[in-house]
């Protein structure tokens, strides 16, 4: 099932999500499934699960494009425990459509998490895996990339989507 991605404004993307508690049950991997299916409908490396609505500690990744079923990845109560080195680069967020800015991360990144079955995993990311696994994990706890631009560009991004949001396009 492909759920309808939610949009900058809804506070359920700016909230940190609940935690997982259950896994290994068939309603969770439906779920993990829907998820793939919808972030692969909307052309996206990533996605967290509050962009569907359900306030969740549960992200995906495949920074394949679902080219490569050895790079789909499951995060499940996920923390990023160390960030080494710098990367300068162009980032957006399917909740947030249309823009693009700027945005420094870490190059190479280490988060841990639990996986379907609720084991605990160790994924180490450089560059573009290292942008989801930050992107993806601020996502659970209610921070967008824009957190990470200056004010100026924030705020300017803000009014046009207010805009947007008046004339009925967002
Ligand atoms: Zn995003």
């Amino acid at each position: 099932m492909v759920y309808p991605i939610v949009k900058y404004g809804n506070p359920v993307l700016e909230r940190e999500a609940e935690t997982v508690t259950e896994f290994d049950t068939p309603e969770l991997h439906k779920f993990l499934d829907d998820m793939f299916e919808s972030m692969y409908a909307a052309k996206g490396v990533g996605l967290a699960a509050p962009q569907i609505g359900i306030s969740r500690k549960i992200a995906v990744i495949d920074c394949s494009n679902g080219e490569n079923p050895e790079e789909k990845l499951v995060l499940i109560n996920p923390s990023i425990v160390k960030i080494e080195g710098k990367q300068e680069g162009e980032e957006g967020c399917l909740s947030i459509p249309g823009f693009r800015e700027q945005v420094r991360r870490g190059k190479r990144v280490t988060a841990r998490a639990q996986n379907a079955k609720g084991e605990e995993i160790e994924i180490v990311g450089e560059d573009l895996l290292a942008r989801a696994l930050l992107h993806e994990t601020d996502h659970l706890y209610g921070r967008l990339y824009i957190t990470h631009i200056s004010a100026l560009k924030r705020d300017l991004m803000k009014r046009k989507i207010k805009k947007l949001m008046k004339a009925g396009e967002w």
